[in-house]
């Protein structure tokens, strides 16, 4: 059994004028199909075979640079997709609760956010991360690392995250990324996320 590039759950023109169609099409149907096919050739006829994509990640070996890259690619982007919506429920409830005791106020978090988004060097995410008990943190990874991963970043579950590399925003904000991390907060599905911190705390 084999992962499989997941469908959106919306069309690739409906998240703009904030992500563009085009950009929506190639990230997906190449970027994120990539990362699905190398992944499922990097784990073929080994133990990692059948296990879940959580399961692969936390018990990565990280010099294990194929499955690292690709499973990594597969999982965040996976994420990425399911936290926007071009109709996004509010923030609300429980997380809107966590976000306030660990950060202070949504605009403290929202700063936190954008800053390890604008300041991650070259390609890389940013991350909003749950711990057990429902401790919130933002922290940002290289590459398609993830905290899921023995040892990277804040260790905590990812819940939100966005994607740095210039694949994802180039052919509409070119080297304006700060201004394609404030469009995202336009398409963030916080009901997704609250659900997520609910599975993750
Ligand atoms: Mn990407």
């Amino acid at each position: 059994m084999s992962f499989e590039l997941p469908q959106l759950p919306y069309s690739y023109d409906s998240l703009e004028p904030h992500i563009d169609s085009r950009t929506m099409e190639i990230h997906h149907t190449k970027h994120h199909a990539g990362y699905t096919a190398k992944l499922n050739a990097a784990i073929a006829d080994t133990p990692l075979e059948g296990q879940s994509i959580e399961d692969i990640l936390q018990n990565l070996d990280m010099n294990n640079g194929a499955v690292r890259n690709n499973g990594g690619g597969f999982y965040n982007h996976c994420l990425f997709w399911e936290v926007m919506s071009p109709s996004p429920n509010a923030l609300s409830g429980a997380l809107a609760d966590a976000i306030q005791n660990s950060f202070g106020s949504f605009d403290a978090f929202k700063t936190a956010f954008s800053a390890a988004a604008a300041t991650q060097f070259g390609s890389g995410w940013a991350w909003l991360c749950a711990h057990k008990g429902g401790r919130l943190e933002v922290c940002s990874t290289p590459n398609q690392d993830n905290p899921l991963m023995p040892g990277v970043a804040c260790d905590g579950v990812p819940i939100l995250g966005l994607d740095v590399w210039e694949h994802a925003y180039y052919l509409n904000y070119q080297n304006r990324r700060p201004d394609y991390i404030d469009a995202f907060f336009n398409v963030i599905d916080w009901g997704v996320v609250a659900n997520h911190f609910e599975s993750a705390k």
